[in-house]
């Protein structure tokens, strides 16, 4: 039976670490963390997603400014307002919120983006540097589903490792975390022919295809560690990629919800902390 992660706990010690290094910094610095969220869009999920990182970032003792922008906003008025917040010397960090409308396009926000304000590691700057194994600023997800294999010591090095997904934001920044930290690294998607075959060899199994269920207990190795990423409302539950029965097999899974979700939040909070401290040390 797998260990099942509980990532409030995880992220708990992560936000309140993180808290203390925020009051730390601005009293040796005087300078108070300030942080942006846009969201572009009125749709009930991303707003409960902006709430749940408004209290993070606030209870953490971040100032947030909060730019909630109707789903017709013209494109040019979205990269204006990313435009404005980047050459604002309060704002340490800059969290866009996706899905976004189909008529603005995140390349054309990301244009507008200060890399060093990018807490979400999603500009071709920083996801250049991770893909080349520099240091950079790493999707908060992918991030926090490193942290859970850290911290519960699972062995990477070596190890085979297998991504299912390859978004920008997840599958990606994942499978090259997976490579810097020295396993052997699989990356599938919609189009990769026998995917049980490659899950089945997989030591480390990271899932993040936004599909309910597609992977089963079958399709793991005795032991493996399982990440998964998916959140998926089915009938009014969040459910995630990976089935319930996973956990007679594998030897650690992260459940859903409860488990990488909470992380993920948790992870953007240490990265606008990083942010914020290159920006002081900037100054001096
Ligand atoms: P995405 O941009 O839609 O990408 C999904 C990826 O999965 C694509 O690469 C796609 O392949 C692949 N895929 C789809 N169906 C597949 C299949 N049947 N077999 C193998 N691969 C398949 O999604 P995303 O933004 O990465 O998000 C993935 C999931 O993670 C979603 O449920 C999302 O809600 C969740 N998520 C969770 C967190 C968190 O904090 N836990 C954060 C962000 C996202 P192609 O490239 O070939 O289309």
């Amino acid at each position: 039976m797998a260990i099942i992660v509980n990532g409030n706990t995880l992220a708990r010690v992560i936000r309140e670490e993180s808290a203390h290094e925020f009051r730390a910094l601005t009293s040796n610095s005087g300078v108070p963390p300030g942080a942006a969220i846009v969201q572009i869009t009125e749709e009930a999920s991303a707003t409960v997603y902006t709430r749940h990182l408004q209290r993070a970032f606030t209870e953490a003792g971040v100032d947030v400014r909060l730019h909630v922008c109707p789903s017709t906003t013209a494109p040019d008025e979205a990269a204006a307002l990313v435009r404005q917040l980047s050459g604002d010397s309060a704002i340490h960090a800059i969290q866009i919120q996706t899905p976004l409308p189909a008529q603005v396009s995140l390349e054309s926000l990301l244009e507008e983006l200060d890399p060093a304000k990018d807490v979400d590691g999603i500009h071709p700057l920083n996801a250049g540097r991770l893909a080349q194994g520099r240091p950079s600023i790493v999707p908060a997800t992918p991030l926090g589903g490193l942290e859970i294999l850290l911290h519960h010591r699972v062995e990477i090095a070596g190890a085979r490792a297998v991504v299912v997904g390859r978004s920008v934001e997840v599958g990606r920044p994942m499978a090259s975390l997976l490579l810097q930290h020295d396993a052997t690294v699989t990356m599938c998607h919609s189009r990769t022919r026998a995917l049980d075959a490659l899950t089945r060899e997989a030591d480390i199994l990271a899932v993040a295809a936004g599909r309910p269920g597609l992977v089963t207990g079958a399709m793991i190795r005795p032991g493996a560690a399982v990440i998964d990423f998916g959140t998926n409302v089915v009938d009014g539950k969040t459910v995630g990629d990976v089935q319930p029965d996973a956990a007679d097999r594998a030897g650690l899974l992260t459940p859903v919800p409860g488990g990488t979700g909470p992380v993920t939040t948790a992870m953007l909070l240490r990265n606008t902390l990083l942010l914020f401290r290159r920006a002081v040390e900037n100054r001096s």
